[in-house]
């Protein structure tokens, strides 16, 4: 008898037959004499719904409230999937992520997991329920109601099996796994059988969203291996876990594009020891992501000054437009500049250790579909770029096509 941890997604649950199909699943598994811990997102949409309604009212909303509100769409899909097993004649109980006893630190719309107590879980699986988990929420230990980010319910699953010690954990999402790259972007992308925790971590930090990128550091860091694979077959799915030796023979093992991400410029920064530290300082106290950072050559004109460009998360651009606002005046740079047109483009894969020229034959790609380079960055298995986002998908398939094709 096996404990397994399930997740699925918006898609898997976006309508009432979807979330009878999801039953329909866990029955299967249930007459197996498996124990099921089904953790579940909010119907496809309800999140981004409920997001236009907060900002319909206030650009910038309060995040404690916010978290009130999204934890919403993730308990009507606990009630709708407890019901429908009912329907189906299966004992389950569903449990806000309080209730699972996830604790969580205080930082609102993206707090990190500090630790899971899981007895009501176990006491509800010895009863011989199936117990259903609200994704995507916790509780600071004073009991406020937090969420984990966007498309946290992967890391509410993840770490619910490694707390609860699971032997499966399953990903049930609208794909049949992780591919070479999105198949909404590149349709001659191919499913991988499997992938390393490094290469995952960089395509979800990169913009893959098939799964979150937090979700997939938790795995790392705990060993917990999981398979993504589809709620709408049974097809296997895509094992993720530790590398292993001939994972490194493949060059690249994906291409992502993220569209979520936007740049600042700030302009004429007093060139300076500490300033560059000042504006990023600032930027973290406030919780705000930076990604790639370009300093420009100094230019002088009375005193030397700098501009500093950096691109954040897009849902996190008013923030920093405030953040940069307030240390305006100490700081002393002449103006910023906000672009929300640009898309990150990046290849990833282990066998880049290994392999040399694979930067030139990127940019050799791009030149030739007349793609100009804003900015580039690097890690030892990833190569990024960020260029205008109305080439991103272009750029996605004609990469797809040089490195996987
Ligand atoms: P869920 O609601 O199940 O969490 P998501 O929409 O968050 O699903 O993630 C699944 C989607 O991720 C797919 O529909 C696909 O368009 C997108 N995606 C992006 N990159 C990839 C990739 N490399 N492999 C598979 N899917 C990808
Ligand atoms: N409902 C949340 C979101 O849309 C969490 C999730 O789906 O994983 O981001
Ligand atoms: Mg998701």
């Amino acid at each position: 008898m096996a404990l397994i941890v399930q997740k699925y997604g918006g898609t898997s649950v976006g309508n009432t037959d979807r979330i009878k199909n999801v039953a329909r699943r866990v029955a299967e598994y249930r007459a197996r004499g498996d124990k099921l811990v089904v953790v579940v997102s909010a119907m496809s949409g309800v999140t981004d719904g409920l997001i236009k309604l907060a900002k319909d009212i206030t650009h910038l909303p309060s995040e404690r409230e916010m978290d009130m509100l999204l934890a919403t769409g993730e308990q009507q899909t606990i009630a709708l999937a407890a019901i429908a097993l009912h329907a189906a004649g299966i004992p389950a109980v569903s449990l806000t992520g309080a209730q699972a006893g996830i604790v969580t630190d205080g930082v609102h719309t993206k707090a990190k997991i500090q630790n899971i107590s899981p007895s009501q879980v176990h006491e509800l699986l010895d009863e011989g329920n199936v117990v259903i988990v609200a994704g995507f929420q916790g509780r600071t230990a004073e009991g406020e109601i937090t969420t984990l980010g966007r498309g946290g319910s992967d890391l509410t699953a993840i770490a619910l099996a490694a707390a609860l010690k699971a032997d499966l954990c399953q990903i049930y999402t609208d794909v049949d796994g992780v591919y070479t790259a999105d198949p909404r972007i590149a349709p001659s992308a191919r499913k991988l059988d499997e992938i390393a925790y490094d290469e995952l971590l960089e395509l979800a930090g990169a913009g893959a969203k098939v799964m979150q990128l937090r979700s997939v550091e938790f795995a790392k860091k705990f060993g917990v291996i999981f398979e993504v694979r589809s709620s709408l077959n049974d097809n296997p799915g895509t094992i993720v876990k530790e590398e292993t030796r001939n994972m490194e023979d493949v060059v690249i093992r994906g291409v992502s594009l993220d569209k979520n991400q936007a740049k600042l410029t700030v302009f004429g920064v007093p060139d300076q020891p500490g300033m560059a530290a000042g504006i990023f300082r600032h930027l973290g106290d406030a919780a705000i992501n930076v990604d790639m950072i370009v300093q420009s050559a100094s230019h002088s004109g009375g005193s030397p000054a700098t501009d500093i460009s950096f691109t954040v998360d897009k849902p996190d651009l008013a923030k920093a437009r405030k953040v940069l606002d307030d240390i305006r005046p100490t700081i002393g740079f002449l103006d910023v500049q906000a672009d929300e047109g640009i898309g990150k483009v990046s290849i990833v894969g282990v066998g880049m250790r290994s392999h040399t020229g694979v930067a030139g034959r990127m940019f050799e790609v791009l030149g030739k579909e007349k793609i100009n380079i804003d900015m580039i960055s690097t890690s030892e298995i990833k190569i990024s770029v960020v260029i205008q986002l109305a080439h991103g998908e272009q750029a996605v398939r004609a990469l797809h096509q040089a490195f996987l094709g």
